[in-house]
């Protein structure tokens, strides 16, 4: 994990937000060659999800929507963790969490089942045993803490104009529905698919990228009559989806992936079942990907909160239904985290990212063999300013072709091309292959349809 994170700090994936002024409570940023990382993730889930299917459409809604969205959703008073603080340093930490720790190994426990505890048994259980901190130090009694952060609107302060930042993309989906079916033909089974923001007053952070309090969520809502379809069958052909994208598309490998059923206390309030899509990252199995079905709970809720029939009519049998609805949310920084962690290998005498050809922040480098020679310079140009009209490519005249290698495999280049002496001649050029390190020479003209086919890898 040090190596990974040092990776990304020393090459420009993920720097730590606000460093000049000694960073910001677990914030991030992304450098140059993150931030064309996660744009590929991002565009190639729009293009899997949204472009390349019929019952699919897009949404970008506003980070605040009017408060009174939440209240109907549940999330003001609901969205909540129990937390304790630590008496003597004033640290805060989530309750179950600090239960979970001190029950783990000890036989007398192992029925406790910490998911399904109250915010009051959780505060009782601590006491009774005593639990301390992680500090050694006792702790308060367990309090609920929002999850969902508050700001105002306008310019005065106060009860009127609290407004929410959003804690989840879905509730803009759930509030344009009707929008939605008025303004386009489209009918059930559907799903609306968003990218964006959101935020989440969190207890826990630490682990890099994995929780942070501002973050990026892909959701879709998929909608469905529950009398037509079967929603089993239909939650079933979305976590293939989910399972395919994750393998075939951000070639993660399969044995670091998993599902995880949600027991029924743990599992939100609107959910008839929940599966998380687990990645094996360096600090355990964690949440990648959640799929819930959400039932009509949603809709009928804002349709409640609102006053305005959000009910979808038949175009058949004229029949009005409130549909139910599956929703696959993703952390998009999750991916990018694991798409970095399961493309990281050290190899002998270098580090490389082996990351699919078609994610990699830069398709190809282009270098001419010295920098003291205008003619290979000028020809290297020539293959640069045709390469990056299609692909991002890197131009580095620095140092020798070694060093230019390693920097390049570090980054997850796929291809070197070098320009030499031979080339002028015959108008050919070197072309290294980044995973095996083979260099063949291959005809100028040719370049772009090699690039090609690697990228279909
Ligand atoms: P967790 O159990 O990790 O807190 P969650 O079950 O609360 O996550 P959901 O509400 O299901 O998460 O959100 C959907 C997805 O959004 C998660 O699968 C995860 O990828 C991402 N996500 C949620 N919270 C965060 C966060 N604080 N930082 C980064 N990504 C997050």
């Amino acid at each position: 994990m040090d190596r990974i994170i040092s990776l990304t700090k020393r090459r420009g994936f993920i720097y730590q937000t606000s460093e000049i002024y000694g960073g910001l409570a677990n914030g991030y940023d992304y450098g140059p060659l993150g931030v064309e990382l996660l744009r590929n993730i991002k565009e190639l889930w729009w293009k899997k999800f949204v472009h390349e299917r019929n019952d699919m459409v897009g949404l970008d809604t506003q980070i605040i929507l009017h408060p009174k969205t939440w209240e109907a959703s549940g999330h003001v008073g609901n969205f909540a963790d129990a937390v304790v603080e630590d008496t003597v340093t004033h640290k805060r930490y989530r309750a179950d969490h600090l239960v979970e720790k001190w029950i783990q190994g000890k036989e007398e426990f192992h029925d406790v089942v910490v998911e399904e505890m109250t915010i009051e048994e959780l505060s009782e259980f601590i006491k009774k045993n005593n639990i301390k901190s992680p500090d050694g130090n006792t702790v308060s009694e367990s309090k609920k803490f929002d999850l969902l952060m508050k700001t105002h609107l306008g310019s005065l302060e106060g009860e009127q104009d609290t407004v929410y930042l959003r804690g989840e993309t879905a509730q803009g989906i759930f509030t344009n529905f009707k929008n939605v079916l008025d303004s386009t033909r489209i009918k059930l089974p559907f799903g609306i698919g968003q990218i964006g923001k959101s935020f989440r007053n969190e207890i826990t952070l630490g682990q890099y990228i994995f929780r942070t309090f501002e973050f990026e969520q892909g959701e879709i809502e998929y909608f469905f009559d529950p009398e037509k379809e079967d929603w089993k069958q239909l939650f079933k052909t979305w976590q293939n989806a989910m399972w395919n994208f994750v393998v075939q598309d951000l070639g993660i490998q399969e044995k670091n992936l998993r599902w995880r059923r949600h027991t029924d206390t743990e599992r939100s309030h609107y959910s008839k079942d929940t599966y998380d899509l687990d990645y094996q990252f360096p600090f355990g199995w964690k949440e990648l990907w959640g799929i819930a079905y959400r039932t009509d709970y949603d809709l009928k809720q804002q349709m409640k909160g609102s006053s305005v029939d959000l009910r979808y009519t038949d175009p058949y049998t004229q029949k009005k239904i409130i549909p139910h609805v599956i929703e696959p949310a993703v952390g998009m920084n999750r991916l990018v985290f694991m798409t970095l962690c399961d493309s990281y290998c050290e190899e002998n005498d270098r580090v490389v990212l082996k990351i699919k050809p078609m994610l990699a922040p830069y398709t190809a480098a282009v270098f001419p063999l010295v920098s003291n020679k205008q003619e290979l310079i000028t020809y290297a140009e020539k293959i640069f300013n045709q390469l990056s009209a299609q692909y991002h490519t890197y131009w580095d005249d620095r140092g020798n072709i070694g060093k230019r290698y390693r920097y390049q495999d570090e980054i997850g280049t796929p291809l070197c091309i070098t320009v030499d002496y031979e080339s002028l001649e015959t108008h050919t050029v070197t072309i290294r292959d980044r995973d095996t390190m083979k260099q063949s020479r291959i005809a100028v003209k040719d370049v772009v349809s090699y690039i090609a086919n690697i990228i279909k890898k």
